[in-house]
């Protein structure tokens, strides 16, 4: 029979960490620790699987309740104590922990077996009744809330009458006998609230803490959380229960979080924070303001000298930046958790360069740890120098990017407002899991307390979200929802800015500029300056020699394709030409065309269009000399080219020589039921075979001009919208012709390829024939997504939300490459192209060209490139390498 209860502590384990799927993270690393000799106070942890089967049958099984049963005998048996007993009392905390880390989703309970009884034994084993009836306090006002529900702000109430009435400053100051009687008021609201009296029998108090730990995988936080991480719902979460240590003895106790290395920056050096004389979750809490972890050195030395060792053994055995949890109980040191730590994109890039110059790991590894998505974080923007505006407030730089938003003091207000669009920047006094889904849509979080390693804090760099903590000059008003800093009033609706890197918080919308990384890009910061560039083109070198797939970029002007080479950009798989209409008098010259009565009028307007469709590729091919440039052919349907009434449609029939009714005449002719698809595409080059001549003629006399000044050029031909061979032989030959002419009268010869965008399902169904007249073939996937589902992207705002809501899609098919039904057209595409003309080159171009997950897809299926926008090329080239390093 396949076990369900696995030990450690006390120097040996039953599990390992590559059991995280059964024993969770928590409960993995707790038994690799032990592994390791590293001081870890003795438990057990309770498998995943049986939170799945306990939420299945709404009860506990007999052999489940024997197997606790013994682990907790073994427990009693190791530390000498015995649960429940009235002199000298085993007491647990009793932990949730899934495989994969849920900061702060499910809630800890600490101290349980406590009682009336165990409690005047735990104050006579430690000689210290006041730690006694804390820990009992504590206890009773975690567990009700928890597990029974009782608000935990009615306990609260309860505490600070208590400080008030005793005159105490702090709950510190409150005396043994304070204490007892207000365990005593906590029980009768938890009668009185529940209509059950507290349970004072420790097995009661056990099942209700776990079977509490298995419900709260169900808790709408832990569901939204896992829905955006896309964590699997059927995992289960593991329940650890562990002897207490405590942190609360006195003086030479405490309690503490720390990084091996630092979070933010990804400097090398210990990072953390910690309390004396306190317990458990004080320190994330925020309650207590924590001391740097370096005073330790001073308050706790021998626990510290110890901690130093443990955490650099914890990261030399790991291999990763370790975030730790620890309490030092009269002086001796315990480990609570280690887990890799959460970082920022530039903490992340830092760390894992430092580490393969430490030998730690490969350069190979370092790729593997910096996911593709992250990259955004690091050409994130930041405010601009010339802002020159004053900080209201300066708080703790928790995640960087700088982001505005107008103020909110409540998630739900949030979610409201970025629902209806709006940019909001929540504030909080402190934040808890409650409040994720109002992190989620805010675009940034502002908090007024907590440090570094509060739940906001850890929450924010987890989305790369911009995030400022523990600002404490802010003093906010939840009713009144505003917020007072110094003589500044800041209400709802009001608009905030937040330099999550420097952690400064200003009034009003500024104005923001691009990153360190993206001022080299654009050529303003030499590399040498820019110490962060070097780090992200370290990797991205590393990555690119791990790759397979090419990936180019989708830009139209000359501009853009420079910025998409620095980028790293390896030839443009798209370049619109229709962009190139809209400037200046181009739109004259292209409307001039589109109402000619006949071929001759058509003519006249597009050679005046020629000469500057040829500048536009001419610059082009100077920005991309030696790569390849994709140009598509004229594409939207011409209406879109025409104004709709009004003032300019008088101006452009006086300067086109007609009247309104006949321009009026003209539009309406070109109206269409559904554009996307009617007269657009090579639909347009075939019934206007001179508009493609035109187009062609000007690509292979900006080639030759080109050539001639010695830039290698290498352009590729992309016709539209084919869904049939006969289509793409039509133009292709007129291309071919322009060809002829253009290099017969220049006296040049220009290498080129003509190919087709396959956006449609016939051309995917027939892409046997199509292969005969193609050069190569880009999946156009945006239209092709539109029309394999029947579906208009401009209109699916209206349903596509109702249907990844209920999980009928797994994800939006214009971000994420639908793989079941579009990819498999594409799949069969390709094999039947390449059956076809073999070595035919295949390319994707729509949007999800810059999506890892489809980058992934199209790796997989034998691609030469993916395309993408310039922004995204960073990305798309990760992505390639991880899915190369995958396969
Ligand atoms: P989370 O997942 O929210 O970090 P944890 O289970 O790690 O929750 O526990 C919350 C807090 O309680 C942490 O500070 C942890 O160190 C502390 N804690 C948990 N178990 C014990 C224990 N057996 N003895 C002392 N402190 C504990
Ligand atoms: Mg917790
Ligand atoms: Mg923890």
């Amino acid at each position: 029979m396949q076990r369900s209860v696995y030990s450690f502590g006390n120097g040996r384990a039953d599990g390992t960490r590559d059991m995280k799927r059964t024993l969770g993270g928590k409960g993995a690393n707790l038994a690799e620790m032990t592994n390791l000799g590293v001081p870890v106070p003795p438990g057990f942890t309770i498998a995943a699987d049986q939170c799945m089967t306990y939420l299945a049958n709404s009860q506990v099984t007999e052999e489940l309740r024997q197997e606790v049963a013994t682990a907790l005998s073994q427990l009693e048996e190791a530390s000498g104590k015995r649960f429940g007993d009235a002199s000298n009392p085993l007491l647990v905390s009793v932990r949730s922990g899934a495989a994969v880390s849920m900061p702060g989703m499910m809630e800890t309970i600490l101290n349980l077996g406590l009682n009336d009884a165990t409690v005047a034994g735990l104050a006579a084993a430690s000689s210290n009744p006041r730690f006694a009836w804390d820990s009992y306090r504590r206890f009773v006002q975690m567990y009700s809330d928890v597990v029974m529900g009782v608000p935990i702000h009615r306990f609260e109430q309860l505490l600070a009458t208590k400080r008030l009435v005793t005159g105490a400053a702090s709950d510190a100051e409150l005396s043994a006998e304070a204490l007892q009687s207000l365990v005593g008021e906590y029980h009768q609201l938890v009668h009185a609230v529940t209509g059950q009296p507290f349970p004072h029998d420790p097995q009661v108090q056990l099942w209700g803490a776990i079977e509490a730990v298995w419900q709260s995988w169900t808790l709408k936080k832990a569901v939204d959380y896992r829905r955006v991480n896309s964590i699997a719902h059927d995992l289960g979460t593991a329940v650890n229960i562990v002897s207490m240590v405590f942190g609360n003895m006195g003086d030479d106790s405490g309690t503490g979080v720390a990084f091996t290395r630092d979070p933010s920056t990804g400097e090398h050096r210990f990072y953390g924070e910690f309390l004396v004389n306190a317990q458990g979750e004080d320190v994330v809490a925020g309650i207590r303001t924590p001391l740097p972890i370096e005073e330790m050195a001073q308050r706790l030395p021998g626990a510290y000298e110890q901690l130093l060792e443990t955490q650099h053994r914890l990261e030399q055995h790991f291999r990763d930046m370790q975030d730790i949890e620890f309490t030092v109980e009269r002086g001796k040191l315990y480990l609570l958790q280690t887990r890799t730590g959460k970082r920022t994109t530039p903490a992340a890039l830092r760390i894992a360069l430092d580490m393969v110059d430490e030998g730690l790991i490969t350069p190979r590894d370092a790729v593997k740890r910096i996911q593709p998505a992250q990259l955004d974080q690091v050409l994130h923007r930041v405010i601009a120098a010339t802002a020159h505006a004053t900080p209201i407030a300066v708080g703790l730089p928790a995640s960087p990017g700088a982001a505005s938003g107008m103020a909110v003091f409540d998630p739900d207000v949030a979610e409201q407002r970025a629902q209806r669009g709006e940019q909001v920047v929540l504030v909080r006094e402190e934040t808890t899991p409650e409040d994720f889904h109002g992190i989620v849509a805010a675009r940034a979080v502002l908090t007024a307390r907590g440090g570094m390693t509060s739940h906001a804090a850890v929450v924010a760099r987890g989305m790369g979200k911009c995030a400022i903590v523990g600002c404490a000059a802010l003093e906010i008003s939840h009713e009144q929802r505003s917020m007072k800093v110094g003589d500044v009033t800041v209400t709802e609706g009001e608009w905030l800015t937040l330099d999550g890197g420097t952690g400064r918080v200003f009034l009003g919308d500024l104005p923001t500029q691009p990153s360190e990384v993206m001022r080299v890009i654009n050529g303003v910061v030499a590399p040498e300056d820019a110490p962060s560039y070097q780090r992200f083109h370290r990797l991205m070198t590393w990555a690119d020699e791990d790759r397979r797939l090419r990936v180019r970029a989708n830009v139209d002007t000359p501009r853009d394709a420079r910025v998409a080479r620095n980028f790293g950009a390896e030839g443009i798989g798209l370049c619109r030409t229709e962009h190139m209409f809209f400037e200046g008098d181009r739109i004259t010259a292209m409307r001039e065309m589109i109402v000619a009565r006949d071929e001759g009028g058509r003519r006249r307007a597009l050679d005046k269009l020629l000469p500057m469709q040829r500048a536009d590729f001419e610059g082009i091919f100077q920005a991309m000399d030696g790569l390849p440039v994709t140009i598509r052919l004229l594409d939207p349907p011409l209406h879109e080219f025409l104004p709709h009434g009004g003032e300019e449609s008088s101006l452009l029939a006086a300067s086109l020589g007609l009247s309104r009714q006949e321009l009026q005449r003209v539009v309406s002719a070109l109206r269409e039921t559904n554009p996307m698809l009617g007269h657009r595409g090579c639909r347009l080059g075939i019934v206007f075979p001179e508009i493609t001549e035109m187009q062609a003629r000007a690509i292979f006399e900006a080639a030759v001009r080109a050539q001639r000044r010695g830039i290698d050029v290498r352009p590729e031909i992309m016709v539209p919208l084919v869904s049939d061979v006969s289509e793409l032989r039509h133009q292709r030959a007129i291309i071919e012709r322009a060809a002829e002419q253009v290099m017969g009268v220049m006296g040049d010869q220009v290498q080129y390829l003509v190919g087709t965008m396959i956006e449609l399902p016939r051309a995917a169904l027939t892409a046997d024939e199509i292969a005969t007249e193609a050069d190569f073939f880009s999946f156009g996937t945006n239209d092709l997504t539109q029309t394999t589902f029947g579906l208009s992207r401009d209109d699916a705002g209206r349903f596509l939300p109702h249907y990844l809501d209920r999980g009928l899609l797994p994800d939006d098919p214009f971000q994420v490459l639908d793989v079941k039904g579009v990819g498999k057209l594409i799949r069969m595409a390709v094999r039947d192209g390449r059956d076809t003309t073999p070595g035919l080159k295949v390319g994707i171009c729509g949007e999800h060209g810059g999506d890892p997950r489809s980058v992934t897809f199209c790796h997989e299926s034998g691609f030469d490139y993916v395309s993408c926008s310039p922004f995204r090329v960073p990305v798309a080239r990760l992505a390639a390498a991880h899915a190369a390093l995958a396969s």
